[in-house]
């Protein structure tokens, strides 16, 4: 069940906050955002041409080592750094919720901006975070 916190106090122009969710293309090798060309063509699958090569050659290692198509090969550094900066994001999401519980039946605006502060500091280098499969076929 999703939280619910209460309305935002006596704001006069942030009553209301509509999410449009727009379906994004992701690079099959990197998982970048891509950019639709507006083309009638068929969607892109990467975002660059040696994305869609080092996607070829992880494939090519994987059926070498015997990993099937629902596994990856990652270095287990990448992992980790991805594990950190997930830990970061739930400390960041528990202090929100802390300081929303805290903050009474009608958290103030200024509660709410720096719980978005706070929550985009700690979500922003996830951003960048990407997966990428072992490629290099001496690996
Ligand atoms: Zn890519």
């Amino acid at each position: 069940m999703a939280d619910r916190y209460p309305p935002i106090a006596s704001s006069s122009a942030l009553e209301y906050v509509t999410v449009t969710k727009k379906p994004i293309q992701r690079c099959a090798w990197c998982g970048a955002a891509i950019v639709a060309s507006g083309g009638s063509g068929r969607p892109r699958r990467y975002c660059r041409r040696s994305h869609r090569q080092r996607h070829y050659e992880s494939q090519v290692l994987a059926e070498r080592r015997g990993i099937n198509d629902d596994e990856l090969l990652v270095e287990r550094a990448k992992v980790n750094r991805l594990h950190d900066l997930l830990f970061v994001l739930e400390a960041a999401c528990e202090d929100v919720r802390t300081d929303l519980d805290a903050s009474g039946e009608q958290p103030g605006i200024d509660i709410y901006r720096q719980a978005v502060r706070v929550l985009l500091e700690a979500a922003g280098p996830l951003r960048e975070s990407y997966l990428e499969p072992k490629a290099d076929p001496r690996a």
